[in-house]
């Protein structure tokens, strides 16, 4: 692996030197990075990496389009892109759908999107908005910087660019500050019909496939071969439709673990499918005792060849297609712990409202709403911790906090799109994986008599109700912070009940503690009980 990397990362200096040719300037297929450099380079890919037949070339664009023209889902920043006849508002709608789909699902986003579009159908719309409304618009959806950036950007273009998107990916990339090379390429394909390749995740599987690439596909030498192909195959007269032909085929047919080869459009046109039909064949042949061909030697086999799989990792046939793409382990995420602290007092009718306090301006969750919370070091006891936090409410309520009278909610597992619950326990977490950091939450609840005052000099905070939090800017580790506290406190009203309450009992409940209103099941739990 070391020495095909070290080819790797020589592939990566040539090209990165080099200008970018402009897509569609009679080259026939991708020429290797190799080439015109000196004779000690590693040598050039093998063919079968490369896109060298305009006829095969032709054939993927046409496939691939036609297939898109059927097939394709129907998304609302689709329907913009092909209706708005303003090329700044094209390209502001093309650009909000591309910062939301990064690192979120298709189908989470549409909902985020139609409420943006709604509320901020222009540039100048969001540019005039505040960083609290974009945070809350964007509440639940991850990766809040996306929004704040985006936001950021829109101000830039209204006031230093007369509100006039840029209209070239290199500009966009070079003029708008969170567009990178991805995003800016699908902005001008789609927008403004430039010939400009892009390579995200789908693509990049696609791309790898096509082409046998076995090599690290994050790797920088790799990532600069995958944009010359795009590049190269973009179709000219239908860019932005291409581009989007990609990555539908990614993410509905050529999908990382069980690939629809039987359905794709472009299966004669990818030398993994040839490579596993060609192995079929082969197997078939000697089943039937018929005498076997040696197989070609699909690999350059020499080892210094930067797109082949790794020698010590060759070609799997068990793995059939899905031997691509290939990447290097990922990197651990950073372990972190933080104490919260739910403050809860009575409102309205009973019901419960808590103290929410604001996050910095800059860093990690920038500007959005949390419970009162602090980072306390990995490995501290529990009843250190709870002193560390004690302390933490006193100064900043300024009136004694006992760390006895904090309540340990119980313990909340949470995995990656899945949430377990085990009750109670000792210690209680809520575990959130952020991209980079493995968050753990340590959730404590403090009922409180009457009202308090947070320092505004320690953050801004205020009181809301149930209803108010789930509408606020906060983040969806905290939301699910809550969601613990208040199941362990139903669990904790309703000990001898058990889980099923009759629907009637429940009623009867409600209307005798406050005739008329309908309180929040948490209000009715803690509520006293009916005589
Ligand atoms: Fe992907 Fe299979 Fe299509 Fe090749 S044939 S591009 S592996 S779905």
């Amino acid at each position: 692996m070391g020495k095909l990397r070290a080819a790797a990362a020589g592939g990566l200096r040539r090209s990165s030197r080099r200008a970018a040719p402009p897509a569609g300037q009679g080259r026939k297929g991708v020429l290797p990075p190799g080439a015109g450099t000196p004779a000690s380079a590693p040598a050039p890919p093998c063919a079968q990496h490369l896109f060298s037949d305009p006829a095969e070339i032709q054939a993927l664009r046409r496939n691939l389009l036609a297939w898109y023209d059927k097939c394709k889902r129907d998304l609302p920043w689709r329907t913009l892109a092909a209706t708005e006849p303003d090329a700044d508002r094209r390209a502001y709608a093309v650009w909000v759908s591309e910062i939301m789909l990064q690192q979120t699902q298709v189908a989470t986003v549409i909902d985020y999107y139609n409420r943006w579009m709604q509320k901020w159908p222009t540039l100048q719309a969001l540019a005039q908005a505040s960083l609290e409304e974009v945070n809350e618009l964007w509440a639940g959806l991850g990766y809040y910087s996306r929004g704040k950036r985006l936001q950021e950007a829109a101000k830039k273009v209204v006031s230093e660019l007369a509100g006039r998107m840029p209209r070239t990916a290199e500009d966009l990339q070079k003029l708008l500050p969170g567009v990178g090379r991805y995003t800016a390429g699908a902005i001008a394909s789609i927008s403004y019909g430039q010939a400009t390749g892009v390579v995200d995740g789908n693509v990049i599987r696609v791309l790898c496939r096509l082409r046998c690439v076995g090599a690290d596909s994050s790797s920088p030498a790799v990532t600069d071969w995958l944009w010359d192909m795009a590049n190269a195959v973009v179709d000219r007269s239908r860019p932005g439709d291409f581009n989007q032909a990609l990555m539908e085929l990614g993410a509905t047919v050529c999908v990382p673990k069980a690939p629809l080869c039987g359905e794709c459009p472009v299966k004669k046109q990818c030398r993994a499918w040839q490579r596993v039909e060609k192995e079929l064949a082969l197997a078939t042949q000697k089943l039937l005792g018929k005498p076997t061909p040696v197989p070609d030697v699909e690999d350059c086999g020499s080892g210094d060849c930067a797109l082949c799989p790794p020698a010590v990792e060759p070609w799997d046939s068990g793995l059939g297609v899905t031997n691509f793409p290939r990447k290097a382990a990922k990197k651990q995420p950073r372990a972190a712990r933080t104490a919260t602290c739910v403050l809860e007092r009575r409102g309205c009718h009973g019901a419960p409202e808590y103290l929410i306090v604001q996050r910095p301006s800059s860093g990690l969750l920038a500007g959005l709403w949390e419970f009162p919370s602090l980072p306390v070091a990995q490995g501290v006891q529990e009843e250190k911790q709870r002193e560390v936090l004690a302390n933490h409410l006193q100064a900043c309520m300024g009136q004694p906090v006992a760390a006895g009278g904090l309540q340990l909610i119980g313990e909340v597992s949470l995995k990656p799109r899945r949430l377990q619950y085990k009750l109670p326990v000792l210690s209680c977490r809520v575990v959130h994986i952020f991209s980079h950091i493995h968050q753990t939450y340590v959730v404590y609840s403090l009922p409180l008599d009457g009202d308090v005052t947070w320092d505004p000099a320690s953050s801004p905070s205020r009181w809301v109700t149930e209803e108010e939090f789930h509408t606020s800017a906060v983040s969806t580790a905290m939301k699910k912070v809550l969601k613990a506290c208040e199941k362990q406190r139903r669990k904790e009203s309703s000990p001898s009940t058990g889980p099923k309450r009759k629907r009637g009992a429940k009623m009867q409940r409600v209307s005798s503690t406050c005739p008329g209103t309908q309180l929040s099941l948490h209000a009715f739990l803690l509520a006293p009980t009916a005589k």
